[in-house]
């Protein structure tokens, strides 16, 4: 049960002054949840700052700046009356230049009063150039000198959602801080003194409430507190899931080998080195009385499948069962059209189970399942749901991991006594994060292609050559080549992604026919898999994608991927999306369309694109490029699962945190002590408190 003490902090936001249900949905998106609670605004963390000790001329005011500047108010200009929809402005200067204020759906009694001819003021927020001329959209303040007075000199900039302002942030930001309770402190006191760490409470008022801008900066001590915090939690959990599975001891799985010689005589190739390898690895950590908790982790189209296959089959030859996890149902679909021929040759039996299995044919298959007629089972969440059970799962395999959560995993480990895990990852990610998603797993890692495979040319073209990118798709259409072209993501919303895909395939559609199809997230299942077949058959030859394709899909006979606007995307997801093609005979092609001008970084990560397909190097750069960064301006969220903690400054303590979380569970296995039970509302409050139900009752 949470602690009581919590209870403020867990409380809706709604609870707090000011904040009705109107505002509470808008937090909602901002938040990620659909009914935000106190600590996640908490946690919300500010992404820039105002800083208003240095009032520049407007002269000196950059293009985007956030400032505050003191001006002179010259003239008011209505909208005329047969326009009433036009922005009302206000023409403010001082003694260097002039600043318009513009204001939309504004009442002018309001703004006569805010602004009086004549009149200084002192006015916040981004300033741009618009027509060679400076003005500024809605100023998040207008004050007069004595207001000014009263105006904290620096103050948060938050990421926002529509309809939120920064106003109203910030004083439910204030009604928070205030539901602050005292909590004892969870962090090893030597290292928290030593890292000059201020507590939970205080951190958290240094950055919501900064006295100068380095406040709020990432490394700042009271900004790394939290994010330590953060990583301190996610071990802690990992390790509690790790001592957990560790203690139901492993069942040797041991074998001869003599399943896995069939199905080796049924590959129509010779495994790689590194295949070779991890199978290796995995068969002696089969054979073990331990749990096996490996991460398979391999660059795509680096053969993943085949060892995943000849991992079940060790298990299959000791009389037991397998199942593979995938996110997605085409993914799902995929691996069964690889393994099921190689699996036929070798004499297991296989089946298929995703959430689209309904009635007779689903109670068929579990019945299979359960009276162990099934060696193999391949699905997606569907595996874990409550009436499905199997006769004596061994090995659980998980493919795509990150997508899946802790307790997920956890679901489908239970099924089985002392299940084996095997994680794949296509995403290479840098060893030293490999420990903030996997914990602390064993590696193998897929680092070569398969023999054969051709390197992928790859280059980058301005966006206003599309036309001439558009002729090329048509000679290779004619030449009967297959290609891949994903459009852009727009924003975070999937209608506007949507439309553009739409409208690029209505588009190719008019100048190439019936070749041309379309496939995105909105699509039903069995449409989406119609699709790819069509594709994967030839009947298609160019399969316009939002980013649905990005994951796994394997037509080896593609040999062209067109990128739209290839700078919105991260590195990983470009890498991820290019290795979609190259995977067969063919010479490939990746063509990344993008919109000049690009700046730096976009630049030099684009070039790490046309230099490189190692995957793991790419990872690397990645976050390389991520540190030089904008210190405090819009990054990429690249890293899922982590609100505060950022890999570039904060990746260092990455394993200071797991061997924190280790010492503890070592010394107080059940957090009983009172640094453990200060550890448990860590828990709580980073959301990692289903671990706590893992710890040893009694
Ligand atoms: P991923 O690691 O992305 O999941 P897959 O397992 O889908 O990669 O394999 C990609 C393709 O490479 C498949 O068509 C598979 O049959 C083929 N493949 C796997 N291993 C080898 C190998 N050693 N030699 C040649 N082709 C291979
Ligand atoms: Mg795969």
């Amino acid at each position: 049960m949470r602690p009581l003490v919590l209870n403020p902090l867990f409380a809706s936001l709604t609870s707090l002054p000011g904040v009705g249900t109107k505002l509470e949905q808008l937090y909602g998106r901002l938040l990620g949840r659909e009914q935000p609670r106190v600590i996640d605004l908490l946690l919300h963390m500010p992404s820039g700052i105002i800083d208003r000790r240095a009032r520049p001329k407007l002269r000196d005011v950059r293009d985007g700046q956030l400032v505050t500047v003191a001006v002179r108010v010259e003239e008011h200009r209505p909208p005329p009356p047969s326009r009433g929809r036009a922005p009302y402005r206000v023409v403010t200067s001082d003694d260097t230049n002039t600043l318009t204020l513009t204001f939309f759906h504004a009442r002018k009694d309001y703004l006569e009063k805010l602004l009086p001819v004549g009149e200084t003021r002192y006015v916040s927020g981004v300033a741009e150039f618009y027509d060679g001329n400076l003005q500024m959209v809605h100023p998040d303040r207008v004050v007069d000198e004595k207001g000014f007075a009263d105006l904290p000199l620096v103050e948060p900039v938050y990421p926002l959602t529509e309809g939120l302002t920064l106003g109203v942030v910030r004083r439910a930001m204030d009604g928070a801080l205030a539901r602050l309770p005292d909590l004892p402190e969870w962090q090893d006191e030597a290292w928290a003194s030593r890292e000059q760490f201020p507590g939970f409470a205080a951190a958290l008022h240094h950055v919501h409430r900064p006295t100068e801008p380095h406040d709020i900066a990432p490394e700042s001590r009271a900004f790394t507190r939290l994010a330590f915090d953060e990583l301190l939690a996610g071990q802690l959990a990992l390790a509690l899931l790790r001592a957990h599975m560790r203690r139901e001891a492993g069942r040797g799985s041991s074998s001869e080998g003599r399943l896995r010689a069939k199905v080796m005589k049924a590959l129509p190739y010779a495994l790689t080195h590194s295949q070779q390898q991890a199978v290796n690895d995995i068969i002696n950590d089969l054979a073990l009385p331990q749990r096996m908790l490996r991460l398979l982790q391999g660059d795509v189209g680096s053969g993943k499948t085949v060892v995943a296959l000849i991992a079940a089959s060790a298990v299959i030859e000791a009389g037991r069962q397998a199942a593979i996890m995938a996110p997605t149902e085409i993914l799902a679909r995929q691996h069964l059209a690889t393994i099921a021929p190689l699996a036929e040759a070798a004499g297991i039996r296989v089946a298929l189970l995703t959430g689209r299995d309904r009635g007779g044919e689903r109670d068929a298959i579990l019945d299979r399942l359960v009276l162990g007629d099934i060696d193999l089972v391949i699905g997606t969440h569907a595996l874990f749901q409550e009436d499905v059970a199997f006769h004596d799962l061994a090995l659980a395999i998980v493919d795509e991991q990150h997508r899946f959560g802790v307790h997920q995993r956890l679901a489908l480990t239970q099924k089985g006594n002392a299940v084996d895990v095997l994680v794949l990852t296509a995403t290479p990610i840098p060893r030293t994060l490999v420990l903030t998603y996997f914990g602390d797993m064993d590696v193998s890692e897929l680092r070569e292609k398969p023999a054969g495979r051709q390197p992928i040319d790859t280059r980058t073209i301005a966006l206003d050559r599309i036309a001439d990118v558009e002729d090329a798709i048509g000679r290779a259409i004619d030449e009967g080549k297959r290609a891949y072209w994903v459009c852009p993501l727009v924003e975070e919303s999937e209608k506007i992604d949507l439309a553009a895909a739409e409208a690029r395939y209505k588009e190719l559609r008019k100048r190439f026919g019936a070749k041309v199809d379309l496939i995105h997230g909105k699509m039903k299942s069995a449409e989406k898999d119609a699709a790819m077949a069509r594709f994967a058959a030839g009947d298609s030859q160019l399969l316009i994608a939002t980013t649905v394709i990005e994951v796994g899909v394997d037509v080896p006979e593609a040999t062209i991927m067109v990128i739209e606007h290839a700078e919105r995307f991260g590195l990983a997801q470009l890498h991820q999306l290019r290795g979609r093609v190259g995977r067969g005979a063919g010479k490939s092609t990746c063509l990344l369309l993008y919109k000049g001008p690009l700046g730096e970084t976009a630049k030099a990560r684009l070039a790490i694109l046309r230099e490189s397909e190692d995957g793991f190097r790419i990872a690397e750069e990645d976050l390389k490029l991520r540190g030089e960064g904008d210190l405090l301006g819009t990054r990429q969220s690249g890293l899922p699962g982590f609100h505060i903690a950022r890999p570039e400054t904060h990746g260092k303590y990455l394993s200071v945190a797991r061997d924190d979380a280790a010492l503890v569970l070592t010394r107080d296995p059940n957090l009983e002590t009172p640094r453990g039970q200060a550890l448990r509302d860590l828990l709580y409050l980073f959301g990692k408190d289903e671990a706590i139900k893992l710890i040893r009752a009694g």
